[in-house]
């Protein structure tokens, strides 16, 4: 294998905002010997903006095997390739990713220039759990297989993240209540950091009954981010709950504890700790 040095970098593009784009960003597709986009009458129109003038290349879902080769070539001959997509990162239901594995093959350097992506965005404004979350992309287009989809994700307890097309997004939200429920939280992430961009957080039913009412809410680019399922509770716990929750209710606290811990012969400590954080959630549910 020979490598002279080439570099294959992965650059993030903004997703509507151009201010977005990261002077890092700038200056690697500046010095790059060539960048590869998908659409190149798009990403020539942001890099004028930019007075970049690197020579582009197409590189597309369907082409992308063909066109590796000739990249992976040029790479090992010491060429700085930037690979950039129409929107956010590449990759991220975006082409790149044959590229990228076969320059890890090649024993190319891969650097990424981390920046937007829509998913992020969304879930860092969605008011969702994000310590744990799954990006699902974009869902199956017809609505059997959608559903079959969401049926297996209704027990997932992590945060969900959808790309939506703006078509589909009622049938979409439609199939989320039925599979997921109703009542399930979730949050709607329309046209991010553009003039229109609407972030709108509710239960499913009440996101379905807004965006089935307003056209303008079926227009643009979307991200839907929607809650993980309740965790389920063990036995133990079950067992726990069916003694403290109703003593709690008729009782004063260290009471209720004292008895629970009679009855079920649980750890006090653990007990007194269970029996605050439900006071202090039904506290939060008024
Ligand atoms: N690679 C991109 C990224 O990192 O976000 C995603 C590309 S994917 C082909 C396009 C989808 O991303 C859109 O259909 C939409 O779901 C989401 N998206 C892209 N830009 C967005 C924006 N400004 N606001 C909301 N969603 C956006």
């Amino acid at each position: 294998m020979s490598n002279k040095n080439g570099v294959l970098y992965v650059v993030a593009t903004p997703i509507g905002n151009l201010g977005d784009l990261s002077a890092r960003a700038q200056q690697i597709l500046s010095q790059s010997d060539v960048i590869v986009a998908e659409d190149t009458r798009h990403s020539r129109r942001l890099l004028h903006h930019f007075g970049i003038n690197t020579p582009l290349l197409a590189m597309h879902e369907h082409n992308e095997r063909e066109t590796c080769g000739r990249l992976i070539a040029q790479l090992q001959e010491g060429a700085r390739i930037a690979l950039i997509s129409d929107a956010g990162t590449p990759l991220v239901s975006d082409p790149g990713f044959h590229l990228v594995r076969e320059a890890h093959g090649a024993g190319i350097p891969v650097s990424p220039i981390p920046g937007p992506s829509a998913a992020l965005a969304a879930l860092s404004a969605a008011g969702l759990a994000s310590d744990r979350f799954v990006f699902e992309g974009f869902l199956p287009a017809k609505r059997i297989a959608r559903r079959q989809r969401l049926q297996a994700l209704a027990q997932e307890t992590r945060t969900l993240i959808f790309y939506e097309a703006p078509h589909r997004i009622v049938e979409c939200l439609e199939d989320i209540a039925a599979c997921m429920g109703e009542q399930r939280e979730a949050t709607l992430a329309r046209e991010l950091t553009k003039l229109h961009e609407t972030i709108r957080k509710n239960s499913v039913g009440e996101l379905c009954t807004w965006v089935s009412a307003d056209p303008e809410q079926q227009l643009g680019e979307i991200v839907l981010v929607v809650a993980g399922a309740p965790a389920a509770l063990s036995v133990e716990e079950v067992e726990l709950l069916n003694v403290l929750q109703p003593l709690l209710a008729q009782l004063p606290l260290k009471q209720a504890v004292a008895l629970t811990t009679e009855i079920t012969g649980g750890n006090r400590n653990a007990i007194y700790e269970r029996a605050l954080q439900l006071k202090s959630e039904e506290k939060n549910a008024d």
